[in-house]
């Protein structure tokens, strides 16, 4: 049997692996044994990448040596330069899909190379070509890439086959929202609308959370990062647990780092209770309702003829967004799956659609297209020509794949050629909407204005849209797939990043455990009271030196001492599961 395609869920805090396997979705475990991998990249001291766990704790004690929330830069120019390297977004989101890669290639036993991706549903598509671009970097063959609503939908669909109902999905992860209506009727799967933000998640409660504790210190946050990296980032990470301890509980405390990003013994806490969280949290879920009214607009649909509200994403988890939600829909909602990890076993369903496993031979699945498609075009004002109008092509929310020819005509005699401007957007300017990028067409035959000139959109299963136009007396045709943006490299160009990436030195897979639990202690030393860190230190130390000896033994015996004093201290440490395939 072939390697199965992978089903990826490629999130701005976590990501994850499922496969389609003897007729239902399952997780693959990462090297450490659990589902979630971090989607943070850290460089060590000796120039050693590590993704995951070990880096999300490296980010605590050395900020500038990681990153994170690269999903959010996502289809931009900017780059990030991290331990000497620059790395572009596509790069970092590549070095995530090849460690789930590995994981999964060590796991099945079988070296994968296809695979689903998910994306947020509204995804641009610069957003999702970087995407796709990050997967052939990381050395996969993108099938798919899937929307995410669209992904948990699917789970839900494929538990639930006899289900007829109108369903609506809330997809808030840790920097993305996305909210998209559905019908769901004998198997078939029909996405109706979407709308969503790609700069709204759970870290915007964290980083809330955090301006709420800098305030008191007179701080401010933005400024704070610049001049106290190891504060903030310090403060991020207590914030990150103390907003999922509010989760649970009606208050929690808050230790102030100092400056170098310590927590002394007897320092500064702040006691957050959770009805101040939620009042600091207002503004954020105040902007949920535009996209969850558009998206029922959209559809032409009231509140009263969704049938249930599914909550998808960990920051669904917060107490104060289920009342939100729950309130504006007037209905409890329902989280019968994980939501951590109904997307992703979701992009494994679709992999068994695209592999026609039989398992989903009485599924059927059509997705919508979440912006409006169109060009510039000019208007007769009175005797005036003026330029920059949106003429929509593909108008939101239609189904997918779609294909469609508007005809247009040229303005001036004489006119030899025209630059067909791509965009995306609801603005009737274009000014205000995405410009995607432009196909000259020339080649017109001379003559009066109003050579007609015929514009087509083929917009496919993954959201990506070709444009291609001619001219009716010319026979020439023109044509392109939108290649404007950084993400769109030529095969050479991906050939030569590829190359670079290959370059790095990668921490190696099989000892990820113990570099996680070298970097969690490294953390832990900055939380504890002094008159306990020496001993924590000396036994890092013992640690670090077995490490780098390689002496087995040594390590585990160095290791077992680490552990036996984090617990001593009150810290769970985490079991490393490992593979259950060996190295
Ligand atoms: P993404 O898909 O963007 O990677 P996830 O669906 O994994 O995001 O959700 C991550 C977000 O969920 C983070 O902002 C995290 O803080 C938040 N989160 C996870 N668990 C909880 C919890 N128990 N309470 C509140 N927020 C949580
Ligand atoms: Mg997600």
């Amino acid at each position: 049997m072939s390697a199965p395609i992978l089903g990826i869920d490629l999130g701005t805090t976590n990501s994850l692996c499922a496969v389609f396997a003897e007729g239902a979705p399952t997780l693959v475990p990462n090297s450490l044994g659990e589902f979630l991998t971090p989607s943070v990249v850290g460089v060590l001291d000796n120039g050693e990448v590590v993704v995951g766990a070990a880096a999300r704790e490296l980010r605590v004690t050395r900020p500038d040596r990681c990153v994170s929330r690269f999903k959010r830069l996502m289809g931009s120019d900017h780059t990030v330069d991290l331990a000497g390297h620059r790395f572009t977004p596509p790069e970092l989101s590549s070095l995530v899909l090849k460690s789930l890669r590995e994981d999964a290639a060590a796991h099945l036993g079988d070296e994968a190379t296809d695979a689903v991706i998910t994306v947020p549903a509204y995804f641009n598509d610069n957003q999702r070509k970087a995407t796709k671009l990050a997967g052939e970097l990381a050395g996969l063959k993108v099938r798919r890439i899937l929307n995410e609503p669209t992904a948990a939908a699917l789970t839900y669909g494929f538990h639930d086959r006899q289900a007829e109902k109108t369903l609506l999905v809330l997809d808030l992860g840790g920097g993305t929202f996305d909210v998209t209506l559905m019908e769901v009727f004998e198997g078939t799967l029909e996405i109706i609308s979407t709308a969503g933000e790609s700069f709204l998640g759970g870290e915007d409660f964290t980083d809330r959370l955090a301006g709420l504790i800098l305030k008191q210190l007179g701080l401010q946050l933005e400024t704070a990062e610049m001049r106290q990296p190891l504060l903030v980032a310090r403060l991020r990470q207590q914030c990150e647990s103390a907003k999922q301890q509010l989760s649970d509980a009606a208050e929690a405390v808050v230790a102030v780092p100092d400056a170098e990003g310590r927590i002394a013994a007897g320092g500064k806490t702040v006691r957050i209770a959770s009805d101040a969280f939620a009042k600091a949290a207002r503004p954020l879920l105040d902007r949920l309702v535009p996209p969850m009214q558009k998206a029922l607009r959209d559809a032409n649909c009231n509140l009263g003829s969704v049938d249930d509200v599914i909550l998808v994403g960990g920051a669904t988890r917060m107490p104060v967004l289920r009342e939100f939600v729950e309130e504006f829909y007037g209905k409890t909602a329902l989280v019968k799956h994980n939501p951590d990890e109904v997307v992703c076993l979701g992009a494994a369903i679709q992999a068994a659609l695209i592999a026609d496993d039989r398992a989903v031979d009485d599924m059927v699945m059509t997705d919508v297209c979440p912006f409006t498609l169109g060009v510039d075009t000019a208007k007769h004002m009175g005797s005036q020509i003026k330029s920059g109008y949106f003429t929509p092509i593909i108008h939101r929310n239609t189904t997918i794949p779609v294909s469609r020819e508007e005809t247009f005509s040229t303005i001036l005699p004489n006119q030899r050629e025209v630059t067909v401007e791509v965009y995306q957007g609801e603005n009737r300017k274009v000014e205000k909407n995405l410009k995607l990028g432009e196909l000259t067409v020339d080649g017109i035959p001379p003559g009066p204005p109003g050579q007609e000139v015929f514009i087509r959109f083929t917009y496919d299963l993954n959201g990506i849209l070709e444009v291609e136009a001619y001219v009716a007396g010319s026979g020439k045709k023109f044509r392109t797939v939108l290649t404007q943006h950084a993400a769109s490299l030529s095969p050479e160009e991906i050939r030569a990043a590829t190359e670079r990436l290959q370059q790095l030195k990668y921490y190696p897979r099989e000892d990820m455990a113990n570099q996680r639990l070298l970097r969690l202690s490294e953390r832990i030393v900055g939380e504890i009271a002094s008159f306990h860190r020496q001993q924590l230190e000396e036994a890092i130390d013992s640690f670090e030196a077995a490490m780098n000896s390689s002496d087995q033994e040594l390590v585990a015996g160095a290791r077992a001492t680490l552990e036996y004093i984090l617990s001593a201290l009150g810290y769970s440490v985490p079991q490393d599961k490992g593979d259950d395939h060996g190295e």
